[in-house]
């Protein structure tokens, strides 16, 4: 019973270096990586034929069809990435919005999908109400899962700080740009590009923190804050079509960038290996580029 509760004890603590965020400081958030660290879906059934989907007892159907899903979301991650998995990843399916809550971390139901320690957690919306959603927002988070193996593989322990430190918007770019919008589907990237031109620009930087916020914050937020997904969703597609430029327009920088990351480089000695630039300098070619000819 003690060596449970030592194992949980250092798993929390991982894991809030893992999520890197200061609201992980606050007692609420702490229950809620506690609560997913008791609830890990490795606990569950897995289908016979996948080992890897877990799924609560009533979500068979839905851990079918993500496996079904699978091997082409972890190809297309192991392609835009450039590694395949370090590890293969542990997915948890949910049919019931409390044994979600309880599981992926956040507490809370408004993300559609989050990745906890290394393993993917399904919403049930993505069975029912956001079906159309499933593929990509599986391989968004795969993309992130993808990342979090690598540096746990590459560092040991003090990879959970490696994954923290790398900036958010970048993580969520990527994952953003690897699944073609996952995540971003309800702002357009022409929105977003004129978002980008008023000046309502996410915050980019090239260090991650232990005490940042997990989101993708904006350097001046958008004048239009309702509902409240559009600054969070605005944010998510800026930062995916930056991470697509910096992608398209540069492949063999891109592919040293990630090889870096992977490596478990802190994240402004990879973009100097990947790109010999500094992140600024390439956002405001980046928001140069949207503005040529219409
Ligand atoms: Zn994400």
């Amino acid at each position: 019973m003690l060596g449970r509760a030592v194992r949980i004890a250092a798993g929390v603590l991982l894991a809030l270096i893992m999520i890197g965020t200061g609201t992980a400081l606050s007692l609420p958030a702490t229950r809620h990586i506690i609560s997913g660290w008791w609830n890990l879906p490795d606990r569950l059934p897995a289908l016979s034929d996948n080992v890897a989907v877990h799924y609560e007892p009533g979500a068979e159907d839905y851990a079918r069809d993500v496996a079904e899903l699978l091997p082409a979301a972890i190809a297309r991650v192991e392609a835009a990435q450039g590694r395949p998995f370090a590890y293969p990843v542990a997915l948890g399916v949910y049919v019931t919005p409390d044994a979600y809550a309880a599981a992926n971390g956040t507490g809370s139901l408004a993300p559609v999908g989050t990745t906890f320690f290394g393993r993917v957690i399904l919403s049930p919306k993505l069975f029912w109400t956001q079906r159309r959603r499933l593929p990509a927002i599986l391989i968004h988070e795969l993309s992130h899962a993808h990342i979090q193996g690598w540096l746990s593989h590459a560092q040991g322990w003090t990879s959970a700080g490696g994954y923290a430190r790398l900036p958010n918007w970048f993580k969520e770019g990527l994952a953003v740009a690897v699944s073609g919008g996952g995540g971003a589907e309800l702002v357009s990237e022409a929105e977003a590009r004129a978002a980008i031109r008023r000046g309502e620009q996410i915050e980019i930087y090239d260090a991650g923190s232990l005490l940042s916020l997990p989101d993708v914050r904006f350097e001046r937020p958008p004048a239009r804050l309702e509902p409240s997904w559009y600054p969070v969703v605005l944010a998510y597609r800026e930062a995916g079509m930056f991470v697509s430029y910096l992608r398209e327009s540069d492949r063999p920088a891109f592919d040293r960038l990630m090889v870096a990351i992977l490596d478990g480089r802190p994240f402004a000695e990879a973009l100097t290996i990947g790109y010999h630039d500094n992140v600024q300098s390439l956002w405001q070619k980046f928001v140069e580029s949207g503005d040529g000819p219409k």
